[in-house]
């Protein structure tokens, strides 16, 4: 059995946020997002996180992915408590343990689809023809290996984020965090992008959470929370009849 599987069958949580509070202090005085939040996520599951806009979504997967820090409270995430991290710990971690996508690609516009997909590896010192290697065979499991050499503006929407998607995965991490990674896509594409999505989760043993607004597509995954009120609530998709009193 291939390591990515036998890593989604560990038994203790990959997530674990308790308590967490976050606060912006703005111009305007304090912004409180989340109090007393609490998830707790295993390994192998695939979440989707639902909620309005400016409930907190993306600030709650960049306080998983080390990219924000939590005013208060603790959060365990792939073996880390990445609350404690310094700025130079953090991108290592992110490096190792996370594969973010975003709503737009932010691929590099001077670099092929191959190299965009390779720099994760280079980033971390692999030599820059093996990661090219590795990278090429990400462009096969993205059904994008005959536009290895175009640039993302020579790219359709689906397909840049299928090379966003690679990029996402060439490191190994364990989590894939994906904001809204059909957010700016038709609905058919949005449907292929999430199939593959679907596939990669599985196919390589992760763990993934998927913020999105579309109701039908959080259906598809194992748990739908809704953040509300600066908290997760876990939510019944299959009626969609909104959310009902659940531990997140
Ligand atoms: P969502 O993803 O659910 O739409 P966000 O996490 O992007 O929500 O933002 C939640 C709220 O926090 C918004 O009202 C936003 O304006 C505010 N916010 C986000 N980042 C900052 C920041 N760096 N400083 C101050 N306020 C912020």
């Amino acid at each position: 059995m291939r390591e990515s599987n036998l890593r989604a069958q560990e038994s203790s949580p990959i997530i674990q946020v308790q308590n967490l509070e976050k606060t912006y202090r703005t111009a305007r005085g304090a912004l409180t997002l989340f109090q007393g939040l609490e998830l707790t996520i295993n390994p192998g599951e695939f979440v989707a996180i639902v909620g309005q806009s400016g409930a907190g979504k993306s600030t709650l997967l960049h306080i998983l992915g080390a990219l924000d820090a939590p005013t208060a409270g603790t959060v365990h995430c792939a073996s880390t408590n990445v609350a404690t991290l310094n700025a130079r710990e953090a991108a290592a971690f992110r490096n190792r343990e996370i594969g973010y996508v975003w709503q737009f690609h932010y691929l590099l516009p001077e670099f092929t689809a191959i190299e965009n997909v390779a720099m994760p590896l280079m980033a971390r010192g692999t030599g820059r023809r093996q990661a090219l290697d590795v990278a090429s065979n990400w462009l096969k499991e993205v059904d994008l290996e005959d536009r290895s050499e175009h640039r993302p503006g020579e790219l359709s929407g689906g397909e840049q984020q299928r090379v966003a998607l690679a990029r996402a995965l060439i490191g190994s991490p364990r989590l894939l965090l994906a904001d809204e990674p059909t957010g700016d896509l038709d609905e058919s594409t949005a449907g292929r992008v999430f199939d593959l999505l679907e596939r990669l989760h599985v196919t390589h043993g992760l763990t993934s959470i998927v913020v999105t607004h579309n109701l039908d597509l959080a259906a598809r995954c194992t748990r739908t929370l809704r953040l509300e009120g600066g908290r997760l609530h876990a939510m019944d998709t299959t009626s969609k009849a909104g959310p009902h009193p659940g531990k997140a």
